[in-house]
């Protein structure tokens, strides 16, 4: 029987739309299947916000990457007309030794980027929201900024849909295999079975599930985004006027936060960066408890104090971490010629997702990339007893 699709995309969350868009563009026939429905807050893409950069503290190899994500973000928004990115500007905070700042410096060194260095005095003098102590510094990057996840997902289900690509909602993926001889794959779901020439698997916090054969040991954690209105008003936090910011304390701890980027009543973003604790999705306690919020508040007035004025909402989220916290994007290691994977953000890898589109349209339709992605190759984390044949390197979900 001849496949149904060229491409099957499993997830169309920020990875899974992307692909699937840009695969689409290249005229691959393709099939999306999502668990959920289009845009939704179930996994890792929902918040209103997420914060980009370009001096990038976690690896100065990040940069070429985020170098083009910008130009595609650019590119999202002129063929859709939706509202995605906006460069507030950005500061990095904290000693001048922790890895917040040491680590965006040396990207920006690397890569030549457009950076200033602030002291604690001129910090307070240019956003005066903000009051670090004596000994902090920050790096300010003016290109940075945030990009709304749902209108991402949203605009690249659009430009999916508009390049012809099959995109069913509600219809998870029950199995996948790789079929013998390179005869591609099979997809199952309740409704039917699929095959196409290869599978591309995007599938955030299922990655344990779906990807049981990569041998990555991946750690699901529950986060929570918190929503405060600041004493005295949104003025002084309102884009125009108010950058986003990562401030690392003296104890390593980071936070990391947003203007109030709606306007009037809907307050102003702010969040611990990895102060996760161990879930699954089907876990993952989705309410917020009243020591969680009083603990944010309480660390968010140390760096501005005006900002934990009234509490407005509380949401959680998933990040799917790998044990360095760099991203697994490639090839399926036992599966090379038809199987590529996308997963392990590790809670940032939003500002990467037009980019990771572009990879993984290549990697599908030839096999190779021109980015570069060799920080990402899963045989760097394979853990000791997954080395070993593994019974069945396709992926079921029970
Ligand atoms: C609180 C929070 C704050 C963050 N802040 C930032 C930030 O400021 N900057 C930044 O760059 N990144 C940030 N991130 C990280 C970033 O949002 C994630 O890395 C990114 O959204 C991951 O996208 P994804 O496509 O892997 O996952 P998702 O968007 O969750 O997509 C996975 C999709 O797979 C689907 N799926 C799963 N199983 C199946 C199945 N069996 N069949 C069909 N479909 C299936 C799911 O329903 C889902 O739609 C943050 C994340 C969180 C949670």
């Amino acid at each position: 029987m001849s496949p149904t699709h060229d491409v099957i995309v499993i997830g169309l969350g920020g990875m899974g739309s992307a692909a699937a868009h840009h695969l689409a563009a290249r005229g691959a026939r393709v099939l999306g299947l999502e668990k959920f429905g289009a845009v939704h807050s179930h996994g890792s893409s929902h918040g209103g916000s997420r914060i980009t950069r370009q001096s990038y503290f976690e690896d100065p190899a990040y940069v070429p990457l985020l170098l083009r994500a910008y130009e595609l973000y650019e590119e999202l928004e002129r063929s859709t007309g939706r509202r995605i990115a906006t460069l507030c500007g950005g500061v990095m905070l904290g000693r001048p030794e922790s890895r917040t700042v040491a680590g965006s410096l040396l990207s920006a060194r690397t890569w030549d980027l457009p950076h200033e260095m602030l002291g604690a005095r001129e910090i307070r003098r240019r956003f005066p929201t903000l009051a670090p102590a004596a000994d902090e510094v920050a790096l300010y990057e003016a290109r940075a900024g945030f990009v709304r996840p749902e209108n991402t997902v949203a605009a690249q289900l659009q430009l999916a849909a508009r390049g012809g690509a099959d995109l069913r909602f509600q219809e998870p993926v029950t199995r996948w295999e790789a079929l013998p001889g390179g005869r591609g794959v099979r997809v199952r779901t309740h409704e039917a079975a699929y095959t196409a020439g290869q599978l591309v698997v995007c599938p955030g916090a299922w990655a344990p599930g779906l990807l049981p054969g990569l041998g990555v040991a991946f750690g699901v954690e529950r986060q929570v985004m918190h929503w405060f209105e600041p004493e005295g008003g949104t003025g002084p936090y309102v884009p125009e006027r108010h950058p986003v910011y990562i401030w690392e304390d003296a104890d390593g701890v980071q936070i990391y936060g947003f203007p109030a980027i709606d306007g009037p009543g809907h307050g102003a973003k702010v969040a611990f960066f990895r102060r996760g604790t161990g879930c699954t999705p089907e876990t993952v306690d989705r309410s917020v408890r009243e020591d969680e919020v009083r603990d944010m508040a309480g660390q968010t007035a140390r760096l501005l104090p005006s900002l934990p004025g009234r509490h407005l909402k509380s949401v959680t989220c998933m990040y799917t971490n790998t044990p360095d916290e760099h991203f697994v994007i490639a090839r399926h290691p036992a599966h090379t010629d038809a199987v590529t994977v996308a997963c392990g953000f590790s809670g940032h890898g939003f500002k990467f997702v037009p980019v990771v589109g572009e990879i993984l349209a290549d990697l599908a339709l030839t096999g190779r990339t021109a980015h570069p992605v060799g920080l990402f190759a899963p045989e760097r984390l394979r853990t000791a007893t997954a080395t070993s044949p593994a019974p069945s390197a396709s992926g079921g979900v029970r």
